[in-house]
């Protein structure tokens, strides 16, 4: 019985990563699906961006006040979470406040009023994203991809910052022992008159509460992520790595189109060689994206790192002119559909069965990706490294490759192109009669 505090904490503790563990394998065995990228290029270039964009937040902080509030909460979860050290330690061995024990007595007391100040920083700045998306109702938070789930997600998360930063303070001021020292107790001194006159044991009671839904909090906070978009937490690392690196004007061509285009542009070609020099297998059995399985592992990545900010959409022009276009919501529908097609997986032992359904026109319309103005602004805003416009030209060019489905006034430059080498309706043999024009 002595041990049984002890018991029930490993086994909560291996229960919930255990359980974090199988989503996150799901969760690389969906990304798995996309296919490979060689990101062996820019090293140097990829860590910097990850030290910059990810851990630094610079492209966070050119909106300053959420940059600026994110910054705490994030500092503060990272931070805070030291204190998880301490709290499986103390579970697993049946210690109290291991940290207090070992560390010099000013050392435990700095770390813990750093995060009793933090704490509080946590709960203003939280509080602050609580009124813009609730009260203030800023235009990007209530898009029509926002509703339901995305806006419900937006709030829970708060909400369990809220309770978690509470129980940490509430802990330390029902302490007594802690609070005895007097060391590191800068916030939770002035929590712990509100408990006067509660006895020595109610104290301890409302403690050890506190520091078990404190503990058991965290693991379900672990887990939440999986469903949420706060993946990115852990995410925006990868994928900042991932991200483009290249100029973001620069697509990929297509080597088998490219080949093609440039026989017909070079007048000395000779049509009957080039296409034999170019392997058959260079010919992709699908041209662009019409499923998330021809998307590559980074845009599945993109889709799962995505925070839902709403900062690309913000800045798209299609979407401000009233398009129907937003760059949030292409990513939120690829991974909708990317989950949807993990679960399908699941259920059929391993194996996609096809249920008739894809990400072209079941999520994402024809009439979206043509609001596309290509003009990378969605890439440029995004401030962990995702990059929308990739998936929308995948997705154009199976329209355009495999469907010939582009609007009309498309489909007549990409004609003239062909037929006369130029997007004008005019034979190649006219092109100079504009200096005879009077
Ligand atoms: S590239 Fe397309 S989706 Fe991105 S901001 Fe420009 S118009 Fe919008
Ligand atoms: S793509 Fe980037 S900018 Fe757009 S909602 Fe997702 S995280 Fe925010």
């Amino acid at each position: 019985m002595e041990y049984l505090p002890n018991i029930i904490f490993a086994i909560l503790l291996i229960a919930g990563i255990g359980y974090f563990s199988s989503n996150v394998k799901k969760l690389i065995r969906n990304i798995k699906l996309g296919h490979k990228v060689d990101a062996s290029d820019h090293k140097s270039e990829r860590w910097k961006n990850v030290v910059n964009i990810a851990l630094g937040q610079s492209k966070l902080v050119k909106r300053p006040v959420s940059g600026f509030l994110h910054a705490i909460v994030y500092v503060g979860f990272i931070i805070i979470n030291i204190e998880v050290l301490e709290i499986i330690i103390d579970g697993l061995f049946g210690t109290h406040r291991i940290g207090q024990q070992v560390l010099p007595t000013s050392l435990y007391g700095f770390l813990i009023g750093s995060f009793e100040i933090l704490a509080v920083l946590v709960l203003v700045s939280v509080t602050v994203f609580w009124i813009r998306r609730n009260v203030i109702k800023i235009k990007r938070f209530l898009s029509p991809e926002m509703k339901g789930w995305p806006k419900s997600d937006g709030n829970i998360i708060l909400y369990f910052e809220v309770v978690l930063m509470c129980l940490f303070l509430v802990m330390n001021a029902t302490d007594t022992i802690f609070q005895t020292a007097g060391s590191g107790n800068v916030i939770s001194q002035f929590i712990a008159p509100w408990f006067e006159g509660f006895s020595e044991g109610t104290l301890h009671l409302i403690e050890k509460a506190a520091w078990w839904i404190h503990f058991v909090g965290i693991l379900i906070f672990l887990n939440y992520l999986y469903f949420s978009k706060h993946l990115h937490i852990l995410l925006a690392f990868p994928n900042v790595y991932y991200g483009k690196v290249e100029p973001k004007g620069k697509f990929n061509n297509l080597e088998a189109v490219t080949a093609e285009v440039k026989l017909m542009m070079d007048p000395d070609a000779d049509p009957y060689a080039a296409p034999a020099e170019t392997a058959e297998d260079e010919v992709p059995a699908k041209f662009g994206a019409s499923d998330v399985m021809d998307l590559s592992q980074v845009q599945l990545l993109n889709a799962y790192t995505c925070t839902e900010c709403g900062r690309c959409t913000s800045e798209c022009p299609a979407n401000l002119t009233g398009k129907k276009l937003s760059p949030r919501k292409i990513m939120m529908d690829t991974r909708d559909r990317l989950e949807e097609v993990g679960k399908n997986i699941d259920a059929n032992n391993g194996e996609f069965k096809d249920d008739g359904k894809q990400l072209l026109g079941d999520y994402i319309t024809n009439e979206e990706l043509w609001a596309c103005t290509t003009c990378n602004a969605c890439v440029e805003a995004c401030p962990v490294s995702i990059d929308p416009l990739s998936i929308i030209i995948e997705m154009r060019r199976y329209l355009v490759m495999e469907q010939s489905a582009a609007p009309m006034e498309l489909n007549n430059m990409m004609t003239n192109i062909e037929n006369n080498g130029a997007p004008w309706p005019y034979n190649q043999m006219d092109r100079l009669n504009w200096k005879d024009e009077k």
